[in-house]
């Protein structure tokens, strides 16, 4: 059964290429390799021993699609495409209201044609929405019912697209669509094969603190130590890619097993401080992450993590990996690839 992953070369895209294949269905990558490499592909046949179909283009492109839809005749697709950087997003809304917004329409009409050629198969999305979309949560751990908002355009579009996907089930009820909102993947496939590859400076947590402990930069800068949570420093949901993966599986065999469209949090269900997250690393790596105090980051919340018994109970799928696991995974991957993709 071949599943369409639009965005399958990129960080989570590609855990879950391997998570498919190991749960026995047949990913087809969709990617125009505007924030991944080529070089993913040969990656996920060393590690699966399979050669994964590639379609290299934009999910812009409608007809061309539609083409690749009626061609590969996927049970589902997962929709990873897009761009997710928020501070270019608040420089460049434009870019990032044209692609995601843009990518999912141009997406879900394809599906809709090719659907309306052949109604036989019920039109299957997964679609990687984000905690993003709780904007400042009123307290924690954060329910899928808890109220949404938004604080910058990366964050706008996703709470758009959730939208569009609740219009078109109202419309259709023959659309089966999933929505996964992610808290915060970190780590890598624990071969070392594939993993996080942010270009230029990393602003997220994990991979700042990866190239600290590779020696690429000098130290961390630690956004504020004043927060209300038990060390003064953010509180986030870590969340392995490979549990991330798993939950992509499992949300695939619950739609294509007959359920209903669903939202639900994938995250652990426990906070880590930026700290904790500091010395767990330097507990896998055997490195120093030296580090520096500084203001906090405009628009960081204090504490955010996942209620994620919704999950469990309709995709029967839980987190196992610990932030040990991560930070060893996460490094296993850095220290053997410290250029990420490009050599
Ligand atoms: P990523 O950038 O590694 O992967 C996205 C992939 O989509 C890349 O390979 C890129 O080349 C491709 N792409 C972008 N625009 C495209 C287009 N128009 N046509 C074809 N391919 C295109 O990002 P990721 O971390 O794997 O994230 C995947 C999805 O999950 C994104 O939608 C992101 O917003 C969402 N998400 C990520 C995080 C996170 O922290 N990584 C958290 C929450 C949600
Ligand atoms: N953070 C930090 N230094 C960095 C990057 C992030 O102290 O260089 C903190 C940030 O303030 C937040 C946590 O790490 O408390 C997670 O940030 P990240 O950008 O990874 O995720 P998000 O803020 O989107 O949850």
């Amino acid at each position: 059964m071949k599943i369409l992953l639009t965005g399958g070369a990129g960080y989570i895209g590609s855990h879950t290429a391997v998570a498919l294949i190991e749960a026995g269905f047949e990913p087809v990558v969709l990617d125009n390799f505007a924030n991944s490499h080529p070089v993913v592909l040969e990656r996920l046949q060393r590690i699966t021993g399979q050669t994964m179909a590639l379609e290299r283009g934009d999910v812009l492109d409608t007809h061309w699609v539609e083409d690749l839809l009626r061609r590969h005749r996927p049970v589902g697709v997962v929709h990873f495409a897009g761009d997710k950087a928020v501070g270019e997003s608040v420089a460049l809304p434009l870019k990032y209201f044209h692609n995601n917004i843009g990518g999912a329409v141009s997406l879900l009409r394809a599906m809709q044609t090719v659907h309306a050629e052949d109604p036989s198969t019920p039109p299957t999305l997964v679609f990687s929405s984000s905690a993003t979309v709780y904007g400042d949560p009123a307290s924690v751990p954060i329910t899928e019912d808890f109220p949404r908002s938004h604080t910058n355009p990366y964050g706008h579009s996703k709470l758009v697209i959730e939208d569009m996907l609740s219009a078109l089930c109202a419309a259709n009820p023959a659309w089966r669509v999933g929505t996964l909102r992610y808290f915060n993947p970190v780590g890598a496939h624990p071969s070392g094969l594939i993993g996080e590859d942010p270009a230029g400076i990393p602003n997220n947590l994990m991979p700042y603190v990866t190239q600290v402990a590779v020696g690429q930069r000098e130290h961390l800068n630690v956004y504020g130590n004043d927060y209300p949570t038990p060390d003064g420093t953010g509180v986030r949901d870590y969340i392995h890619v490979q549990d991330l993966a798993a939950g992509h599986v499992a949300a695939l065999k619950t739609l294509l097993g007959g359920g209903e469209s669903f939202t639900v949090n994938l995250g652990t269900g426990k906070g880590h401080s930026v700290l904790d997250v500091v010395h767990a690393f330097e507990k896998a790596s055997g490195r120093p992450v030296p580090y520096q105090i500084a203001p906090r980051r405009p628009g960081d919340v204090a504490q955010c993590w996942a209620d994620p018994a919704l999950a469990q109970r309709l995709l029967g799928w839980q987190a196992r990996h610990t932030l040990d696991e991560m930070c060893a995974d996460a490094w296993r991957w850095q220290s053997g690839n410290p250029n990420g993709y490009r050599g």
